[in-house]
This record gives C-alpha cells, sequence and structure tokens, in this order.
C-alpha cells in the first residue's frame, strides 16, 4: 500500500467518523483539535505501543489516559479476563471479586476504610459532592482552577477569566443553579484559601482537588499546600476529598495521599483500579461512608456498578502492582525521560520546565515554575501543537493537548526513552527551524 492510498484511507475514516460521531470522538481529549492535524485509528494496543489501522507503530504515552499500567495486553490481565468472560459478564448480584477489591483500596489507601464501586471517574467524584453534602448538611464547596473532576454540572466551571471569578457555567446545557455553590480559587494558593475559610469556612461541605494536578499538565502542591488544606477543613468541619482517579495507583500504592502523608476524609478512584474497563470507585472514613445507601439515607446505585469484569481485570492489576512495587523504577525511567526531553527543547532553544513522579510525567513550553493553571496558559501552546506533529511522525504519541500529563507503564524500558529523546532532539529542531 503506498503512502498516498493509505492517507486517503485514514481521511475516508476520518470522514466517516464525523458523520456520525460529534467531531469523530467519543471523547473530546482524543481528537486534535488543540494540536491540529486528524488522528489515527487504533488497531491494537501491545505492551507500550499502539499499532494504528495503517500499521504504524507509536510509543504510548497516553496507556488510555492513565489505566494501563501494565501496558497494553498484559497476559495477567488478559488471563484473568478470560478466565471471568465464561462465567459471565454481569449478575447485578454480589460476587466475591468486588469484597476483594473493596479490602484491596481499603488496605493500601490511607484514607479509605469502606468503598463504594461505580462505573466511571465522573460518577466518582459526583457521588463523593453528594456524599460530602448529605454528610455535611451543607451545599457550597471549593475547587481549584485547572482541575478536572468529571462532567457532572457542578464541576463544569472554567478555569481563568471573569466567567471563572464569577462562577459561571463554560458549559452550554450546565444550569447556573448547578453552579451556584461552586467556588473557585487558584491551584497552590493556600493564603487565599485560609482567607474565604476564615470568612465563609462554615458554609462549605467540601474542598476537591487533585493532589497532584494531571488535568493541566503535571503540577505538584507546593510544600504545605495539602497540609494547610487538611488544617482549615478540620477547623471549619469541611469535607477533604483527593480526587485521585489519575494519580491513585500511578503515584504509589497509596495515592497521592500515600506520597505526601496527607489524609483526606474522601478519596475517589477511577482509571487504574479498572486496567482498561470501565470503574471508579469512591471510600473514605467509614462515619462518613456508612451514610451511603442502603447502610445510610444518601443515595448511589448502579446497574453495572463492581462488574464482574472490570473487577476481575482491576484485581488482577492491583495484585501485580502490591507484589511489585514498580514505583521508584518508573519514576527513575520518567525522571530520564524527562530530562532528555528538557535538554533536546532547551538545546533547540525552547524555553521548557517539567517533572516527573512515580509512573506520570509532564513537560511544559515555559521557563518554570509552573505552580497553577494560569501559569500553565502562559506556556506556548502553538509551539507545543508543532511538536506534538512532530514526535507523532516520528512514531511518539504524546497527549494531543498541553493540558495533560503522560504515563508510563511497566512495558517502557530504556529503548522506548532513548528513541523518544532522539525524536524530542529532531522535532525541537525541525519546530525552531520552522520547517515543520
Ligand atoms: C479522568 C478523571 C476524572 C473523570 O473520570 P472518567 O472516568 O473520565 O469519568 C475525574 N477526575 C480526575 C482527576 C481524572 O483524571
Amino acid at each position: 500500500m503506498t503512502t498516498n492510498a493509505s492517507a486517503t484511507e485514514l481521511a475516508d475514516a476520518w470522514k466517516r467518523a464525523h458523520a456520525v460521531l460529534p467531531g469523530g470522538v467519543n471523547s473530546p481529549v482524543r481528537s486534535f483539535k488543540s494540536v491540529g492535524g486528524d488522528p489515527f485509528f487504533v488497531d491494537r494496543g501491545e505492551g507500550a505501543y499502539l499499532v494504528d489501522t495503517q500499521g504504524t507503530r507509536y510509543i504510548d504515552y497516553i496507556m488510555s489516559w492513565g489505566p494501563h499500567l501494565l501496558g497494553h495486553g498484559h497476559p495477567v490481565i488478559d488471563d484473568a479476563l478470560r478466565e471471568q468472560i465464561g462465567r459471565g459478564t454481569s449478575y447485578g448480584a454480589p460476587t466475591l471479586a468486588e469484597v476483594e477489591m473493596a479490602e484491596r483500596l481499603v488496605r493500601l489507601v490511607p484514607g479509605i476504610e469502606m468503598v463504594r464501586l461505580v462505573n466511571s471517574g465522573t460518577e466518582a467524584t459526583m457521588s463523593a459532592l453528594r456524599v460530602a453534602r448529605g454528610f455535611t448538611g451543607r451545599t457550597r464547596f471549593l475547587k481549584f482552577t485547572g482541575c478536572y473532576h468529571g462532567h457532572a454540572d457542578p464541576f463544569l466551571v472554567a478555569a481563568g477569566s471573569g466567567v471563572a471569578t464569577l462562577g459561571l457555567p463554560n458549559s452550554p446545557g450546565v444550569p447556573e443553579a448547578a453552579v451556584r455553590d461552586t467556588t473557585l480559587l487558584p491551584f497552590n494558593d493556600l493564603d487565599r484559601v485560609r482567607e474565604l475559610f476564615a470568612a465563609e469556612g462554615d458554609d462549605f461541605a467540601a474542598i476537591i482537588l487533585e493532589p497532584v494536578m494531571g488535568n493541566a499538565g503535571m503540577i505538584l502542591p507546593e510544600p504545605g499546600f495539602l497540609e494547610g488544606l487538611r488544617e482549615v477543613t478540620e477547623a471549619h468541619g469541611a469535607l477533604l476529598i483527593f480526587d485521585e482517579v489519575m494519580t491513585g495507583f500511578r503515584l504509589g500504592l497509596g495515592g497521592a495521599q500515600g506520597r505526601f502523608g496527607v489524609t483526606p476524609d474522601l478519596t475517589t478512584l477511577g482509571k487504574v483500579i479498572g486496567a482498561g474497563l470501565p470503574v471508579g470507585a469512591f471510600g473514605g472514613r467509614r462515619e462518613i461512608m456508612s451514610q451511603v445507601a442502603p447502610s445510610g439515607p444518601i443515595y448511589q446505585a448502579g446497574t453495572l456498578s463492581g462488574n464482574p469484569l472490570a473487577t476481575a481485570a482491576g484485581n488482577a492489576q492491583l495484585a501485580w502492582l502490591e507484589a511489585n512495587d514498580p514505583y521508584d523504577d518508573l519514576e527513575a525511567l520518567g525522571t530520564t525521560l524527562v530530562e532528555g526531553l528538557l535538554s533536546a527543547l532547551r538545546d533547540a532553544g525552547m524555553e521548557a520546565s517539567g517533572v516527573a513522579m512515580g509512573s506520570m510525567f509532564g513537560v511544559f513550553l515555559h521557563p518554570g515554575p509552573v505552580r497553577s493553571f494560569e501559569e500553565a496558559k502562559e506556556a506556548d501552546l502553538e509551539r507545543f501543537g508543532r511538536f506534538h506533529r512532530a514526535m507523532l511522525q516520528r512514531g511518539v504519541f504524546l497527549a494531543p493537548s498541553p493540558f495533560e500529563a503522560g504515563f508510563l507503564s511497566v512495558r517502557h524500558g530504556p529503548e522506548e526513552i532513548d528513541h523518544t529523546v532522539r525524536a524530542a532532539r529532531e522535532a525541537a529542531r525541525e519546530v525552531m527551524d520552522g520547517t515543520l
């Protein structure tokens, strides 16, 4: 097949997709809207790689946006799924695999004493907020600009600009009433949280945040920030919710809370705990979680919750992680990758900063430090788009947005890192020469 023939085929397939799916995709981040060009269609995943329908292989740093810590098609997960498929896909009645998953989460995540399994991260965060409101009898909550907590109405408030400050909805269809009780502040600005809580803290049901931001690029909490939020919430009877849908089992077996030693009242999980099947979870202190139906009055339910395929895959991945604790090795690999990327970008004359922690990493085209979404938006976004395209041409699939973290798996190794850094040297030079 000639290159031209495959380019035409791809354009046709993309046209078909656009005719029947909004934007051609089922989730906005999959489109290449912010970097330009069209995405490829995936044929299969193999370890650290994706192979598209044209047979091109890419080193995959998205890993389904987090879930595949063991890479694509790991035998441990495939075997667990195969074994379950012969026994049915869903029952709507209790299974021991759900108990096993819950026991594992309770054992490993410091803030979880009881947990409820759901089907997505969105469901986990919207339910955690309901529980926080039900438990405290209050409605207001604080979130931080640039943190993503799924697409439930109360969380869909824009970062930045006057719209954000006024707490107006940034998506048509989100009624003003749904976000009236959402208050926004910049990440890492503890002074403003303290001021807000000194004046109005007793109205707040909760503070929710990604303890390490991964949805605005990767941004670490400054020393004392998480501890300060813990203090302020405790002093005012509000709950602290760590949204660890991304960081859970990515930064370590205990998530960000294990790493930073700050224990929230409620925790949300997703992504890694399902190993690529639809899943989520919310859990926390027993006193709070026992208010959830049917043991308490706060309603939450789901036909497919605790789905046997999801728990089979999730249990297999979590058991492997518990037995092998790969996080130090992954962090060393990520550090090598980020150092290589930064030196490639800087040698080509770009400003760049970045960080690696656990199995996550992030690079900004910004001199750093980047402490908030507001600062992340100062990065060179147009240049990132060109860099992304140049990397894709060299077989490296980075998230098609400057506001996303990168993900490693245990199937990534020195060979993939070397290839990526070499590609970045060429790509960065090409971008700066303006030949792209
Ligand atoms: C991905 C993500 C969500 C939403 O999870 P979905 O499964 O996509 O609904 C919520 N919070 C954080 C921090 C996430 O990264």
